[in-house]
């Protein structure tokens, strides 16, 4: 009986490694593995070992007999990614080992890294493989783990449990965690490096995009990194409050952050009672007149920035319907896309509750209301056609995240992160590279990927930070010296 990679997985990998028969793909070393929504079993070679579920971070593999009726839909989608047969070798790639030159006593690599999110600690992993290698955490918050505590959806149970793996890595007893300690404010960067021969960044991108359009001032307007920091309780994002009293919100794009927002919206709230929401929000939810979460998309359906695993999720959330208009879907007889195909399903459902309605091709022009939001004026996004007019309560905007500057390191505002090859922080205007000074995750590569991308990400930085080792170009060969 095939075992079958289910929703919540985080493309960290850790099952391609432990699978004797390499039978789960993409592998890391697979160009295919920076854009897969999640990894696919091979029912047709898969053992039923189990060694895989043992490795899953997150319990996202299981064998078919137990999966849950909502979980059915990937045996399909695992073995749909392996009907067309690809050359692969019969064991999976073994990560290459990390080459680090000895320069003699005293001179372990002591590294710095800023943040504690997924990057932070999958770098301070890859790190601790090195022979006595020393390494602190400086985390600005009281709690570590950055977005998987305070950008998950707390009923996200099962990526959340990413926190058992990244314990583990803390618990090293070559790891330092500093929480409250924030670089730029209690420790400068140069500080920084006085005490450590490297510092990797991996701060993430703390803020969002911006909509830019007349109106978005408005009290009622707000984006969704404020609403998911509110309801996970994050300390910069407890106080805020949300107008809850109206039937209709409005998300605009639909990448997985906007479906988050709309499911939690529209979810019961006694189904969040034991989850890790922030008591306020619960509280909020338990009083909300919301009835409808219009999801806008501004392109057509078949470039849904939402992934297929967290569609089939909504899908089967009890309690919601999830709608899409048969007019914004492409016309033609079949769809050989199992997103489109998904929604195609769900346009012929009857509406029932509350609903999540997916509209698409709409561009935002302004918002509009005297004092507070009410409604939202939009327009066709292709050909012409009239403006029209959605009222709503609450409008969020969930078009991507941006990294903010670091005090004392370089910064690109067109992309949002600190310009850099391969993790090496780079001076923009002559290209040499910033001594000592590295980053990896969102701050490295812009907001993309999963959870698990970040160990990739974080590996080739580590590298990187290696070579310059090895190079003689860190404090460790000088202390040598
Ligand atoms: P995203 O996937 O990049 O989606 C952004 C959305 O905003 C797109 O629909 C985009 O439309 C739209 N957009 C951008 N600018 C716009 C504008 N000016 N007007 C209207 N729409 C605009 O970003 P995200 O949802 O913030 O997610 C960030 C990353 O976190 C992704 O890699 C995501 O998968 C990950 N994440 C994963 C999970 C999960 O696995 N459960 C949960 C949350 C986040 P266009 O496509 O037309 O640009």
């Amino acid at each position: 009986m095939p075992h079958a990679v289910t929703q919540s997985c985080v493309g960290d990998g850790s099952c391609v490694y432990a699978c004797p028969v390499n039978c789960i793909q993409p592998t890391p070393d697979d160009p295919a593995f920076e854009l897969a929504e999640m990894l696919f079993i091979d029912p047709s070679t898969c053992v039923d070992c189990g060694a895989c579920v043992e490795a899953c971070p997150v319990d996202a593999i299981k064998p078919e007999r137990s999966l849950e009726p909502s979980e059915l839909a990937f045996l399909e989608i695992n073995a749909a990614y392996h009907a067309t047969p690809r050359k692969r070798p019969t064991l999976a790639p073994v990560p290459p080992r990390l080459r680090v030159r000895d320069f003699g006593p005293g001179t372990a690599l002591n590294v710095a890294i800023v943040g504690s999110g997924p990057a932070a600690m999958y770098a301070a992993e890859e790190l601790l493989t090195i022979p006595g290698a020393q390494v602190t955490v400086y985390e600005r918050l009281d709690r570590p783990y950055g977005l998987v505590r305070s950008g998950v959806a707390p009923d996200h149970r099962r990526p959340r449990r990413v926190t058992r793996q990244l314990d583990r890595i803390r618990q090293h007893r070559r790891l330092t965690m500093r929480l409250g300690v924030e670089i730029g404010r209690d420790l400068t960067h140069p500080q920084l490096l006085e005490r450590h021969h490297a510092a990797i960044y991996a701060i993430g991108a703390i803020s969002d995009k911006r909509l830019g359009i007349p109106g978005a001032e408005l009290p009622g307007v707000a984006s969704a990194t404020e609403f998911v920091g509110w309801y996970n309780g994050h300390p910069d994002f407890a106080d805020r409050s949300f107008d809850l009293s109206h039937r209709r919100a409005v998300v605009i794009g639909n990448g997985n952050v906007a479906l988050d927002v709309a499911r939690i919206l529209a979810v019961d709230p006694e189904t969040l009672v034991d989850t890790e929401i922030a008591p306020p929000a619960l509280e909020a939810l338990r009083r909300s007149k919301v009835e409808e979460v219009v999801v806008i998309g501004r392109r057509g359906p078949e470039h849904s920035s939402f992934t297929l695993p967290e569609l089939i999720g909504l899908s089967a959330t009890e309690g919601i319907t999830l709608a899409v208009d048969p007019a914004d879907l492409p016309r033609g007889t079949a769809d050989d896309d199992a997103k489109l195909e998904l929604l195609r399903g769900l346009s012929a459902r009857p509406r029932l509750g509350r609903t999540i309605h997916l509209r698409y091709g709409l561009t935002p022009q302004r918002i509009v209301g005297f004092g507070e939001v009410d409604g939202i004026e939009l327009t066709p996004t292709f050909g012409d056609g009239p403006a029209s007019t959605l009222g709503a309560g609450l409008v969020l905007t969930a078009i991507g995240y941006r990294g903010v500057a670091a005090p004392s390191l370089p910064f690109d505002e067109a992309t949002g992160t600190v310009p850099n090859h391969a993790g090496r922080v780079l001076d923009p205007g002559t290209d040499a590279a910033v001594p000592g000074t590295y980053v990896t995750g969102w701050i490295k590569r812009g907001p993309s990927g999963f959870i698990g991308t970040n160990k990739r990400d974080a590996q080739e930085t580590v590298r990187t930070l290696v070579d310059d080792h090895n190079a003689g170009l860190l404090r460790t060969a000088r202390a040598a010296a």
